[in-house]
């Protein structure tokens, strides 16, 4: 595969990072941009300065969305090396949500190297303490300036990197959520597996309605018969019905979360009972009536775990875990971010260092 080519900023000050990073507010000083077409497959790999975008108006993504992107994060370790969370497992999935769109699939290997190697250059854009983190967001755009609905030929993919604090202004705090029904966010057998800008823009009027009446997410139902739980908007749920813990299963609704599925590992290395099965409203209004609910919480890169004190479904309101976090979700937040901070054990092998040269 390509080698990288590099224009590298000159920084003359040091990098300051602000007080509250918020949420994709900030980006670091340089990109990774490369090119793809039929003819010459993925070429022209480079790190350069980030700066805008110079696009025709007909560019195939503006118009029809042929987008895709991924999202993941990079943490200083305890002993001050950087590390990067399951990147494998992101570049896995854009190729997936890449056949989806009929986009072309990179090497896996070479984005992950690629990252590791822009990350390596910002690596002072790596907030230090221990709420903030990098945000690496891959994304791949179809580029030909052209009006007709076809896939495009040719395309771009970048990686661009944001210094961020906690996602939501709540911090970690039970989030309060809505049931919508009376939008859909995907389908299965549409793109509700792929990370895609459709998706997104389809959720916005139900999450900005639930915003309008204090809830900070939506949770989505099925989008055929509107019965079965599905996600959050930027997150996988999980629901501790008795002893079980249940999670949506894959049906092709829902994103197929990294975060998900090391959830699932953790609660089963912990000896939990986890369950990937359907789970109907009805079923769950029904042991919440009973008293059974005994937690619920979203899983996902950028809040890694959030408990959900409060829930919200056509006229009735239900408070989970008395409204304040529940001790599963803690316990579950505590024990991921200290994987991701190499503070215990990585019994996974899940992260991967960011080796940093002794004299840069
Ligand atoms: C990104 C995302 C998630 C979480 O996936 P992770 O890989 O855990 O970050 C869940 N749902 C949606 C809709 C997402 O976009």
């Amino acid at each position: 595969m390509e080698k990288i080519a590099y224009e590298i900023l000159e920084r003359e000050e040091p990098v300051v990072l602000a007080e509250n990073l918020g949420f994709g507010k900030y980006f670091t000083d340089h990109i990774f941009v490369m090119d793809y077409s039929p003819a010459k497959g993925w070429h022209d790999a480079k790190i350069m300065p980030l700066r805008n975008l110079s696009l025709h108006p007909a560019t195939t993504f503006i118009h029809y969305g042929q987008t895709i992107f991924e999202g993941l994060k990079a943490y200083y370790g305890e002993n001050g090396d950087i590390l990067l969370f399951r990147p494998e497992k992101n570049y896995q999935r854009l190729n997936n949500s890449a056949r989806r769109l009929c986009m072309p699939e990179v090497d896996i290997d070479f984005m992950v190297e690629a990252t590791k190697e822009l990350v390596r250059i910002d690596k002072d854009w790596v907030p230090r303490n221990n709420s903030d983190t990098l945000y690496v967001r891959p994304f791949m755009v179809g580029s030909d300036p052209f009006l007709g609905v076809r896939p495009s030929a040719d395309y771009k993919m970048f990686v661009m990197l944001s210094p961020v604090g906690a996602y939501y202004p709540e911090g970690f705090k039970p989030v309060k959520i809505l049931i919508q029904d009376d939008y859909v966010r995907a389908v299965r057998k549409g793109l509700g597996e792929c990370k895609t800008a459709a998706n997104y823009a389809a959720s916005m009027l139900g999450a900005e309605i639930a915003r309008k009446q204090g809830y900070t997410q939506v949770l989505w139902l099925d989008a055929v018969e509107l019965k079965y739980i599905e996600e959050v908007g930027t997150m996988n749920i999980f629901i501790q019905i008795g002893d079980e813990v249940i999670t949506p299963k894959l049906t092709g609704g829902i994103l197929p979360g990294i975060t998900r599925l090391s959830v699932i590992d953790i609660l089963r290395d912990w000896g939990m009972t986890v369950t990937e099965r359907q789970i109907s409203i009805d079923e769950f209004m029904a042991e919440y009536d009973k008293g059974n609910v005994k937690e619920v919480f979203g899983s996902g890169t950028a809040a890694v775990i959030s408990s959900v004190g409060e829930l919200k479904y056509k006229d009735r309101t239900l408070q989970v875990s008395g409204g304040e976090i529940g001790p599963l979700a803690q316990k579950l937040f505590d024990h991921l971010t200290a994987i991701q901070r190499g503070k215990v054990e990585d019994k996974f092998g899940w992260t991967l260092k960011v080796e940093i040269p002794v004299n840069a």
